[in-house]
């Protein structure tokens, strides 16, 4: 009996070693399949940023180097990556802001950048809010917000004390001015003001593009021409 084991252990070990080591190699050389939607595809390039040697420009579009087409929209490419390459080639994918890059682990069958978005596990809840009841006034100041005509910029004024003016903005769009306001001027407020802010952008940037008054609170009146 103790021959038997004798021999079966090397044999055991080595199966083990053999086995390791093609683990090893799936590891470090998956086979990834990237599919790409071109026709969800809003070529922001975002991809060839992140990936230049996958994507290239193709009109307003981008092309998937390599990949085959498969019916009208869609191209997929099923390729052996190293650990290096697939991790930009992951990272690739998941910078597409309208999911039009998948990627699939063809020996294992995981999904690692979805296409689909998935709502099996998400919360669903009905919006309420009573702002006479529920308002906080946020201890850090507060903003006045006004749009200039002639230059046709919104300015953004933050006071951190009443009538005491300790930041002001200028700017022709919502994204650049909160931009400047949350991470370059890093102001700290209360995370509903941010979003109040950007309501507020929003609505001036509109009234300034209609032609309509802007009175900061208010609702737009698209029929109060200026
Ligand atoms: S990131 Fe997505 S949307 Fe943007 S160009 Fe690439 S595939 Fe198209």
């Amino acid at each position: 009996m103790l021959h038997i084991i004798v021999c079966i252990l090397p044999l055991m070990f080595l199966s083990l070693q053999i086995f390791k080591k093609a683990l090893f190699v799936i590891k470090l050389m998956p086979k990834l399949r990237i599919k790409f939607d071109k026709k969800t595809c809003i070529g922001n390039k975002a991809c060839m940023a992140v990936d230049s040697e996958r994507w290239v420009n193709s009109e307003d579009k981008v092309d998937l180097v390599g990949g085959e087409k498969i019916n009208e929209n869609i191209y997929v490419l099923e390729k052996e990556f190293n650990e290096e390459e697939s991790k930009i080639v992951i990272e690739g994918a998941e910078v597409c802001p309208v999911n039009a890059i998948g990627i699939v682990n063809v020996d294992s069958g995981e999904e690692i950048v979805k296409v689909e978005v998935s709502e099996e596990e998400s919360k669903v809840v009905e919006a309420s809010y009573d702002d006479e009841k529920e308002f906080q006034l946020d201890e850090k100041g507060y903003f006045l917000i006004k749009v200039n005509r002639e230059n046709k910029k919104i300015e953004v004024a933050f006071c951190e004390k009443p009538n005491e003016i300790s930041l002001t903005v200028k700017g022709d769009n919502p994204l650049e001015i909160y931009q400047t306001i949350i991470n370059k001027e890093k102001l700290e407020i209360r995370k509903d003001h941010y979003a109040y802010l950007g309501r507020e952008l929003q609505k001036a940037y509109t009234a300034l593009r209609e032609n309509i008054e802007y009175v900061q609170d208010d609702e737009l009146d698209f029929s109060n021409k200026v």
